[in-house]
């Protein structure tokens, strides 16, 4: 059991679809894709389709808190996300165990049909949040 990078003390729940595992926290709604599971599905989808390359590092804002990785404890780099404007910047282990969403990242990610739509990881994680997470358009 991972415990959430934001909450520090609360353990995360292992939510599984077609076989891939995603850790969530209930707590904060943050999402944690461990790197394992992203190889996996990189695998599967053949190489052009991978995660990282959805990645690009960006400096940390200044006096925001660096979270600490849930698998090595290790302080986590900034990425952008996508192409998003303004950028879409999560959490991201220097020595590459995983990604993390907060709640906020991951329902802007929810929101943008077109990010990430063809990496097989980020078009699961959209199947099991998006009816996990109200919308808040009251439609
Ligand atoms: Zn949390
Ligand atoms: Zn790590």
């Amino acid at each position: 059991m991972l415990r959430c990078p934001v909450c520090v003390a609360k353990d995360m729940v292992v939510l599984e679809l077609e076989g891939i595992e995603v850790d969530h926290c209930i707590a904060c709604g943050g999402v944690w894709l461990d790197a394992g599971e992203t190889e996996i599905l990189a695998g599967r989808a053949g190489p052009g389709d991978r995660l990282d390359r959805l990645l690009r590092d960006v400096a940390s804002p200044r006096g925001e808190k660096r979270r600490p990785c849930p698998i090595c404890g290790k302080r986590m780099l900034k990425s952008a996300f996508g192409d998003l404007s303004p950028a879409l910047v999560i959490d991201r282990c220097p020595t590459g165990h995983g990604i993390w969403f907060d709640e906020g990242e991951l329902l802007r990610l929810l929101s943008c049909e077109t990010c990430g739509a063809d990496v097989r990881v980020v078009a699961l994680v959209k199947d099991m949040f998006s009816a996990r997470i109200p919308t808040t358009t009251g439609e």
